[in-house]
């Protein structure tokens, strides 16, 4: 029988109900149509490309549940701050951004993090003003909740010290704004900058695809979307410029949502709109996560609560009756507690509507229980944990330390979580949250023990999460997230099993060839993929 692709003498994960295994897999018209032995298939089948894969292991496509290729593309020719370590150095490499590219008209840094540099505390714009008068500079932290603005970019915005600005602070000192800025603040000034041109994003958004194919993935959870880059990604899908698969939540915001509401979810092959995406709470780092108790290290503050609690419900039934899976994003324990109450008051009980509460980190160990009895889908970036493990009791004390990133146990509540890395506050390369969920240790291998091990994932559970169980999460597993037949051949090809050995050695597991529906979108190109 005549078929497209036949990959054999391989090491198959099929990521099946019963996780088998397999050594040859067969593909035509971007599907798979034969899983099964070398023998078996290479008699049964003549394939236009035959590659053996010289044991090498083969896993359904990667997906990453929840990542900002939006935010990331664009860095491409932005600012790279995080791995500054002190505030002068980020000041320089600003300076150097300047010289290097003197035609733009306004500068973006992204990524600092104070919690890196001796100086732990949060930087403000005084020095950045006094060294940068002219042009307008905004410099975004690592989990871009919290940002520093010059004098030049706070006057452009019409920002300044009596602004208000609903779920947001513009921070002043002496009656002055500092030039820090958190949460909603940070777009208040941000908007106002000049954006790049139609071309320039498809330019960059190429450029970024390249960066994630190149990691394995062939889905992306778009974690905040609006519809000028729907429109733009769905149109460069169609022309081939993008291959990479998107499950968009729209950034739900008035305008927005508005728009989607009304013309109702999106389902094409490679583009499927069918969430919205609300914030509940901030990010911990900058203490903009809202807590039921005060922060230890700051008994001030609680945290920002983005949202009224009545807007939220309004919000949730609005999803509901308009056919919108909800996601919110929701760090703190005071930010859980309130969106499992809100999805509970409309969901009711178990459910089929797979609504995501995104992150889910820190929760009230009562709270738990309250994903299975609604069916909430918890979406997990085990990155962020062995990110954070080095303050995050400084923020909330041993105790409660103990009730965060509990990804076993949210494991527990349905049978099933999404993860993602949250790139670019994370890096791409999904599996090193493989390694984290399955080690929660750095890649520098500490701590030795682990962080909280009796909430890491098995390999099995990590890599499900991954593929399967990110395809449920967006009810998708009936075409992907698996290696069946039907399904489409979404692949990639590794140098070395992530199921076996060190587990340090992840990390250094290499891509040899991803495929998005059969067609082979990356590969080595150093000739070591050699068929
Ligand atoms: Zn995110």
């Amino acid at each position: 029988m005549q078929t497209d692709l036949l990959l054999y003498n391989a090491h198959i994960y099929t990521v099946d109900d019963t996780f088998s295994t397999c050594e040859a897999i067969a593909i035509d018209q971007g599907k798979i149509i034969a899983t099964g032995s070398n023998a078996d298939l290479c008699s049964q089948f003549e394939a236009k490309r035959q590659c053996d894969l010289q044991g090498k292991f083969v896993y359904p496509g990667f997906y990453d549940a929840h990542c900002h290729l939006i935010s990331y593309a664009p860095m491409l020719e932005q600012v790279k701050l995080a791995d500054a370590t002190s505030w002068e150095e980020v000041l320089d490499r600003v300076e150097l951004h300047h010289q290097q590219y003197p035609e733009q008209k306004a500068i973006i840094g992204i990524g600092w993090n104070q919690t890196k540099w001796a100086d732990k505390s949060m930087p403000n714009g005084k020095q950045l003003s006094q060294r940068f008068p002219h042009i307008p500079i905004l410099l975004i932290r690592i989990d871009y909740h919290a940002a520093v603005a010059n004098n030049k970019a706070l006057e452009l915005a019409g920002v300044h010290a009596q602004s208000k600005i609903a779920g947001g602070e513009v921070v002043v000192e002496q009656g002055k704004a500092t030039g820090l800025l958190l949460e909603t603040a940070i777009a208040a000034v941000w908007l106002h900058f000049p954006s790049p041109s139609r071309d320039k994003w498809q330019y960059l958004l190429q450029q970024a695809e390249k960066d994630c194919l190149q990691y394995g993935l062939t889905t992306l959870g778009e974690a905040k979307i609006g519809q000028f880059h729907i429109h733009l990604i769905d149109e460069m899908q169609q022309q081939g410029a993008l291959k990479i698969r998107f499950n968009c939540m729209v950034h739900a915001e008035e305008a927005e949502r508005a728009i989607f509401f009304q013309q109702g979810p999106i389902y094409k092959d490679r583009l499927r709109v069918h969430t919205m995406k609300y914030f509940a709470d901030g990010a911990l780092g900058s203490r903009g996560a809202w807590l039921l108790a005060p922060y230890s290290d700051d008994p001030a503050t609680c945290g920002i609560a983005i949202h009224q609690q009545e807007d939220l419900l309004t919000q949730a039934r609005l999803c509901d009756q308009y056919g919108f899976q909800m996601a919110t994003h929701a760090i703190g324990d005071a930010a859980n507690k309130q969106m499992l109450d809100i999805y509970g008051a409309v969901l009711g009980g178990k459910n089929n509507k797979r609504w995501r509460i995104e992150h889910a980190q820190i929760l009230d160990p009562n709270d738990l229980v309250r994903f299975a009895k609604y069916s909430i889908t918890p979406s997990i970036q085990a990155t962020h944990a062995t990110s954070d493990m080095y303050w995050v009791q400084d923020r909330l004390g041993a105790a409660r330390t103990k009730h965060a990133y509990r990804f076993q146990s949210l494991l527990q509540q349905n049978g099933y979580v999404a993860a993602g890395s949250d790139f670019p506050i994370e890096q791409i390369n999904p599996l090193l949250g493989f390694y984290a969920a399955i080690a929660r240790r750095d890649i520098q291998g500490y701590p030795e023990a682990g962080f909280q091990m009796e909430e890491a994932l098995s390999r099995e559970e990590a890599l499900r999460a991954m593929t399967s169980w990110a395809a449920y999460a967006n009810f998708e597993e009936a075409e992907r997230g698996s290696l069946e037949v039907g399904k489409v051949a979404d692949m990639v090809v590794l140098d070395r099993d992530i199921m076996e050995g060190e587990a340090l050695d992840v990390t250094k597991a290499r891509v040899m060839a991803t495929y998005v529906g059969g067609e082979e979108v990356w590969t080595t190109d150093d000739g070591t993929f050699e068929r």
